[in-house]
C-alpha cells in the first residue's frame, strides 16, 4: 500500500516552549491503541477552530472525547489525580482518531500529550512535558474554565476512560517490550 503523507501540520507550533513531535512509527502508533495522549486546556479552542460552523465544542466532545481520571501526581507529599480529557476509543479500546492505515485522523491539532511526546524521548524530557501540560490541565481546574467544563459534563454522562495506568497495563500486556510512554493521562 502506498503511503500518503500525513496532512499539513503546522511546523512552527510550539507548547511551553516545546517543539512538536511528528513521528509516527510503529512504536509511536502503539500509545494510539492503548494510551491516547491527553489535551490541554490550549488544544479546545484550537479543535473549536476546525469544527464545521454549528458544531459546538461540548458537542463534538460529546462524541470525540472521554473524561480520564488523569495522572496520579504527588505534590506536597500528597498523592492526587489530575483530571484529563482524552480521546475517545474505539470498540477495541484505540484511539478513535486512529485510521486504518495506522495515522492519526486529526494529525494537524491532534492533543498535546500526543503531538508533544514520541517514544524516543528520553524519560526526563517527556516528564518535563507531561509535568507542564498537567500544570496548565490544574490551572484550568482552577479556574473552571471550559476545559473543566466539558471535563465535568462527559463524567456526569458516563463518557469516561480507563485510568493511565490500567491502559498501560493493558499495553505492556499485550505487547511486553519496554517502551517509553507518551503524555498518556
Ligand atoms: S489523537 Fe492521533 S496521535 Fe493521538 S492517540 Fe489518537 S490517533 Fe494517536
Amino acid at each position: 500500500m502506498v503511503q500518503q503523507p500525513l496532512p499539513t501540520i503546522d511546523p512552527t507550533r510550539t507548547e511551553f516552549g516545546f517543539e512538536r513531535s511528528v513521528c509516527a512509527c510503529p512504536e509511536c502508533v502503539r500509545n494510539c491503541r492503548f494510551i491516547p495522549g491527553y489535551l490541554i486546556p490550549a488544544d479546545l479552542p484550537r479543535v473549536a477552530a476546525h469544527l464545521p460552523c454549528g458544531v459546538d465544542l461540548f458537542a463534538w466532545s460529546r462524541q470525540h472525547l472521554l473524561a480520564s481520571p488523569g495522572a496520579q501526581v504527588l505534590r506536597r507529599g500528597r498523592v492526587f489525580r489530575i483530571p484529563t480529557l482524552v480521546p475517545a476509543r474505539r470498540p477495541d479500546g484505540a484511539c478513535r482518531f486512529l485510521m486504518a492505515d495506522d495515522r492519526c485522523a486529526v494529525h494537524p491539532v491532534a492533543p498535546f500529550g500526543c503531538a508533544f511526546f514520541d517514544t524516543h524521548q528520553t524519560r526526563e524530557e517527556a516528564d518535563a512535558r507531561s509535568k507542564r501540560g498537567l500544570q496548565a490541565v490544574l490551572e484550568a481546574w482552577q479556574n473552571g474554565d471550559a476545559y473543566s467544563q466539558v471535563w465535568t459534563m462527559l463524567a456526569e454522562a458516563g463518557l469516561t476512560a480507563p485510568p493511565p495506568e490500567v491502559c498501560r497495563a493493558q499495553m505492556q500486556q499485550a505487547d511486553s517490550p519496554s517502551l517509553n510512554q507518551k503524555g498518556d493521562v
